[in-house]
């Protein structure tokens, strides 16, 4: 159990903080410094909150012959006399699934016949539509399909051929032989005036095997696990969900962390409070610590490190902080006092005020 400092050790290790900023005091005289403790106290709760689940008809995939888990579970007749034992860690999360005594059983699936159904993707057909055709890619049916026929095979007249030829003056793209009305150099060299192709998919057919059953028209059913058989029983499910809390606390400095804190562990809501607690921290800790509804396991560390804040007229712009460390020594950090702090404010925008008059003064 760490040593609690007393005043006299708080007071010697600030004035040697002090002796560092060259203000020689001894502050154990009359007057020389205030100190009052102003201790943290930190406080983490795990609670195991007991769920117990409604009881239902439940189905599992497959017979009871693969269902081995099941057939283990624990079985239960008085459901709400049934206990489960929490997890040791309150942390854990811990899921139990129980039986009725006497209602695991195997049935026929009957949604499908041993194991398989129709497919839905192509309705048992075992194939699925496809176009026959597609459009060129180079062309996409459009005016370079043909520059003579359009793709029709009748051709137009010379005339309206030179100003529908989309294609620039001086590219060099090569055209092919049409296909539809035989003039050369004119259509698209994809598709020579074709504008569609045969799916390559189908090759015209106009459906494709299904990728769904391969062709096989029936397909696994899941539900059953390919079995056709499925594994029943009623039962219920008793959770113990982890639930943690803290006690709200302000900011501190990092540097506490370092110091000799106390430390205590409660298990059980009626275990006494640590001994160290200063006046007021029991009330403090009533409202976390209470039980709860459907409590049923509690882990708690308390930690409480006392910390005394010195104030000196020796440096009115710092407040001292003080802890002991584990090393036994009292470690002493220090902050500007808020009066300090005003004061800095105050400076900063006396200096804002006077850059601006300045300003004002070199602009005119
Ligand atoms: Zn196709
Ligand atoms: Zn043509
Ligand atoms: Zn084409
Ligand atoms: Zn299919
Ligand atoms: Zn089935």
């Amino acid at each position: 159990m760490p040593r609690r400092p007393s005043d006299e050790e708080i007071l010697r290790a600030v004035e040697r903080q002090l002796a560092g900023r060259r203000i020689s005091t001894r502050l154990t005289d009359p007057g020389a410094a205030s100190l009052s403790w102003e201790s943290v106290l930190e406080c983490e709760i795990h609670r195991s909150i007991e769920e117990r689940g409604k009881e239902s008809r439940r189905t599992a995939k497959g017979p009871l012959s693969r269902n081995g888990a099941i057939a283990e579970r624990p079985t239960y007749t008085d459901l709400d006399a049934y206990v489960v034992e929490p997890p040791a860690d309150p942390a854990r999360r811990q899921v139990v699934h129980l039986v009725r005594e006497g209602t695991l059983d195997e049935v026929p699936c009957g949604d499908c016949a041993d194991g398989r159904k129709d497919c839905a993707a192509c309705a048992g057909r075992g194939r699925t539509d496809c176009p026959p055709w597609i459009d060129c890619e180079a062309c996409r049916g459009g005016p370079d399909t043909c520059w003579e026929c359009d793709g029709t095979g009748t051709p137009r007249t010379r005339r309206a051929r030179d100003g529908a030829r989309p294609r620039k003056e001086g590219t060099r793209e090569r055209a092919a032989e049409c296909k539809r009305c035989h003039a050369a150099d004119v259509a698209c060299p994809k598709c020579s005036g074709d504008w569609r192709r045969e799916c390559p998919a189908c090759r015209g057919k106009g459906d494709v095997v299904c990728g769904t059953c391969d062709g096989d028209r029936r397909v696994e059913h899941k539900e059953c696990d390919a079995t056709g058989r499925l594994t029943v029983c009623t039962g219920a499910t008793i959770t113990h969900e982890p639930r943690r809390d803290t006690l709200p606390v302000k900011r501190h400095p990092g540097q506490l962390k370092t110091g000799d804190w106390y430390r205590a562990t409660l298990t059980s809501p009626d275990d006494d409070l640590p001994d160290f607690l200063e006046d007021g921290h029991a009330k403090r800790l009533a409202p976390l610590l209470a039980t709860r509804a459907r409590e049923v396991r509690r882990h708690v560390t308390v930690a409480l490190l006392p910390l005394a804040r010195v104030e000196t007229p020796a440096d009115p712009d710092r407040v001292y902080y003080a802890f002991r460390l584990p090393s036994g020594d009292i470690k002493v950090i220090d902050r500007f006092s808020r009066q300090r702090k005003a004061a800095l404010l105050w400076a900063a925008a006396a200096v804002v005020a006077l850059a601006v008059t300045i300003t004002l003064t070199v602009l005119r």
